[in-house]
């Protein structure tokens, strides 16, 4: 059984660029962390991520392409997933159809 997500542009909050598709799962309302396994595109972040990590400080930031701003820092969720923890204000969603 497929589980429902729905998809999630990411995009810079100072400059707008877009930096990431995010399939999120639950019924929470924020984006609080993204879990490497659900950013769906592009596919250059995806390969990125798809490697195997073992220290944290090997784990790139989430950082914009165009302005460097940093949108959020890697870090292993208690299930032992490698998940982007967000910086809430530093960057936009927006809900995709
Ligand atoms: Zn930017």
């Amino acid at each position: 059984m497929k589980k429902k997500h729905k998809t999630f542009d990411i995009n810079c909050g100072k400059c707008g660029n877009y930096l990431l598709t995010y399939h999120k799962y639950g019924a929470g309302k924020g984006i609080l962390r993204l879990y490497f396994s659900n950013i769906a595109a592009p596919d250059e972040l995806v390969n990125l991520l798809s490697l195997e990590y073992d220290r944290v400080g090997d784990v790139p930031n989430l950082q914009c392409s165009e302005c460097e701003e940093v949108l959020g820092v890697p870090a292993l969720s208690k299930g032992g997933r490698w998940v982007f923890r967000m910086r809430q204000g530093y960057f936009h969603r927006k809900l995709k159809r």
